[in-house]
């Protein structure tokens, strides 16, 4: 089977390493040059784009901004999954608010802003500190600004016009100011829906962000007091959107009740830890799920950390002595901040998995890996 994954990044590169056991060929669409390549080599092929989805068993995205002309041609062939209302969700932050609210799951009180007086409503009805963020743009904390005092308005405001007015009648560009949330922690869930309804989701994994970006995740840690609500909140966004294909949930835990922050509708840089930590990786599974084939086995088989690389042109080769750690490569140009790679780390149990994190920090300094120690001395305890 041919799979075509609109999207050459590590993500379709990762899909493309865990369909290959399965005998399930991948081929990237890179939206930016509009060529059809390898996932891995980055050869151009002479296909073009109508011949690869005429080609293609099965069509699926790694990332939301999609060219809306892409997006009608992968669907008209009735092959794409999860779709392009699931697409459309997780690429606007607008929809991806109205199906929350339709389906009745908490979330971060918001406000949407198209004009200033919008903007002085937010601060009156949900207070200071706010997080405004871009609705069709962004990632990575990109296009996002903290208002603290009124005094900001003013300039945030100009800046945020400059946003709103680059949209067009097709393709409006809205701003979200949603209340600063004072979370404890952050956590993801994880999981596969298949063409018949079943899912296979992943343990909740809790994850740490430095600037907006993931630094690192952990899974296997006792979430019992929280991790129904995620399930209960991925099985009715996936149910509500007719989902295929691995969907991926953000929330902010505040002493226990758990508010989405955002919705992935794909693979997910939280669920990277499956490769190592699972029978059956994210990866796998969501081939798996688009390909029409039974979806692989969720549950934990290893506590397992994953570690972001950013910016960093390689790895000490030295962490690949400490026991049972992994790393995955991308393959990219090396640019600030950029994700190059991650680090896996497995263990038999927390405080072996810390032990390991504390072997690994003394390897890979805090100021390129926040958070790593920290969570080493935390696991210890
Ligand atoms: P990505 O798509 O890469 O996950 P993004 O650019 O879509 O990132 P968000 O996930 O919305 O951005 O925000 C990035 C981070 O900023 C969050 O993980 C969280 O740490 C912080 N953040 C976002 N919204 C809020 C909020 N309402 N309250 C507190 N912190 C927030
Ligand atoms: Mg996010």
């Amino acid at each position: 089977m041919t799979i075509l994954i609109l999207g050459a990044g590590q993500l379709a590169r990762m899909m493309s390493l865990a369909g290959a056991p399965l005998n399930l060929n991948v081929v990237a669409y890179d939206v930016g040059s509009k060529k059809i390549v390898h996932p891995l080599t980055g050869e151009v092929y002479s296909t073009t784009l109508e011949d690869a989805i005429a080609h293609a068993d099965a069509i699926t995205a790694e990332f939301e901004h999609i060219p809306d002309d892409v997006l009608t041609l992968c669907c008209n062939s009735n092959k794409f999954y999860p779709g392009k209302a699931a697409i459309k969700t997780g690429g606007d932050r607008q929809i991806e608010k109205a199906l929350l609210d339709k389906t009745k799951v908490a979330c971060a009180p918001y406000q949407l802003i198209t004009e200033k007086a919008h903007l002085e409503l937010a601060v009156e009805k949900l207070g200071k500190p706010l997080v405004i963020k871009t609705c069709q743009a962004g990632y990575d904390g990109k296009g996002q600004w903290r208002l603290k005092s009124d005094e900001q308005i003013d300039t945030i405001w100009a800046e945020m016009a400059d946003f709103i007015a680059a949209g067009t009648e097709h393709a409006p560009h809205t701003i979200i100011a949603e209340k600063m949330i004072p979370f404890d922690r952050e956590v993801s869930i994880i999981g596969a829906r298949d063409k018949h309804g079943n899912v296979a989701i992943y343990p909740l994994t809790e994850n740490e962000h430095t600037n907006g970006v993931l630094t690192l995740s952990v899974a296997g840690l006792d979430n019992s007091r929280v991790e129904q609500q995620a399930i209960d909140a991925f099985t009715k966004l996936a149910n509500a959107l007719d989902y295929v294909g691995v969907l991926a949930v953000e929330f902010f835990d505040v002493q226990g009740t758990l508010l989405v922050n955002e919705i992935a509708p794909r693979v997910h840089n939280s669920g990277h830890w499956t490769q190592q930590g699972c029978h059956c990786s994210q990866f796998e599974n969501h081939l798996r799920a688009v390909a029409g084939l039974p979806l692989g086995n969720s549950e934990l088989k290893h506590v397992t950390a994953m570690i972001n690389v950013l910016g960093q042109a390689n790895i000490p080769t030295e962490v690949l002595a400490t026991t049972d750690v992994t790393s995955h490569w991308y393959g990219k140009s090396v640019k600030p901040g950029r994700k190059m790679g991650h680090i896996n780390v497995s263990a038999d149990n927390l405080a072996q998995l810390g032990a390991r994190l504390a072997e690994l920090s003394k390897l890979l300094p805090e100021a390129d890996y926040p958070g790593l120690l920290t969570m080493s001395q935390s696991l210890n305890n």
